[in-house]
């Protein structure tokens, strides 16, 4: 996989997905980017990994499918400010969708997973104007009731303020609330149903994509760095805002996708973002393709 390829095409059934490159941000290592395990736990997974040590790369893949005659994109990277915030190593979702040959204004639909910035800030120019400005926003609903309530923001930690800020500038300021809530169990759009993978925030969603006979499961955050993650499911990372549910959720999620067989596309996976489950006793692997080596 070449470093400058910026989209990756498959089909689902009927269903185009194609994985778009937003970009990476790459950071030293915080003493606590995990919390309930050591620094030095870290570094040597992240050795075992073939990655550098004290240092950490967050990699950011949101996702447009084709779904009949529609368009629809699924969470959006993290928009002008994520540039300004990378070096310009990412917030370039917009760039590589026109590139894969998808013109923002004729996106039908953007599905949010949850209101972590590097889902949501693309929704939004560097005027705090809306970049898909002919779709209907579909958002969670339990995700909205808790980040549109000021009392959960006056009641948050002094760190998470900012979050709650970047929601609201999105959704009220600029959209002036015209979203569309869905719940869990709902089929946001033919074929694309909502589930329930609470945890990293209070209304976190994941989604089963089926066409025909064939599924796709699309998990959005249940993990991130699949070095750290997938390898060690009981870790808990700094931003899961309820570790101990992330860590219920993670293992009810990998579990199924190994006795479904499932193909899961994750946000944060590097590039192309996509793989196979396999167990390895209370850990996982994630392969490029059923019965293949791990690369993870
Ligand atoms: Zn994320």
């Amino acid at each position: 996989m070449s470093n400058s390829e910026v989209f990756h095409r498959y089909h689902v059934g009927d269903v185009e997905v194609t994985v778009v490159r937003d970009g990476h941000r790459t950071f030293p290592l915080p003493d606590h980017f995990v919390v309930n395990a050591t620094k030095d736990d870290v570094n040597a997974a992240l050795e075992s990994a073939s990655l550098l040590r004290d240092e950490m790369t967050i990699h950011f893949n949101p996702l447009a499918l084709k779904i009949g005659g529609k368009t629809v994109v699924v969470d959006t990277g993290l928009g002008e400010a994520g540039k300004a915030m990378t070096n310009g190593t990412a917030g370039h979702f917009t760039d590589n969708l026109k590139a894969s040959g998808i013109d923002p204004k004729q996106v039908d639909a953007v599905v949010i997973s949850h209101f972590h910035f590097d889902h949501i800030a693309g929704l939004a120019d560097a005027q705090n104007r809306s970049v898909f400005p002919n779709a209907e926003i579909f958002v969670p609903a339990t995700e909205w009731s808790f980040w549109m309530d000021q009392s959960e923001r006056s009641n948050a930690p002094e760190g998470r303020r900012d979050a709650f800020d970047a929601v609201w500038r999105i959704f009220d300021d600029m959209l002036k609330r015209k979203v569309t809530q869905y719940n869990w169990g709902d089929e946001v759009l033919p074929g694309l149903l909502a589930a329930e993978t609470a945890g990293h925030t209070p209304g976190h969603t994941s989604f089963m994509l089926t066409s025909g006979a064939d599924r796709l499961f699309i998990q959005s955050d249940v993990t991130n760095h699949p070095a750290l993650f997938v390898r060690n499911p009981t870790w808990h990372a700094a931003f899961d805002m309820d570790a101990e549910r992330a860590e219920r959720t993670r293992r009810r999620v990998y579990d199924m996708l190994v006795s479904e067989k499932l193909k899961v596309q994750a946000f944060h996976y590097p590039f192309p973002s996509s793989g196979y489950i396999e167990k390895d006793g209370d850990r996982y692997h994630v392969l490029p393709g059923p019965g293949l080596k791990p690369i993870w």
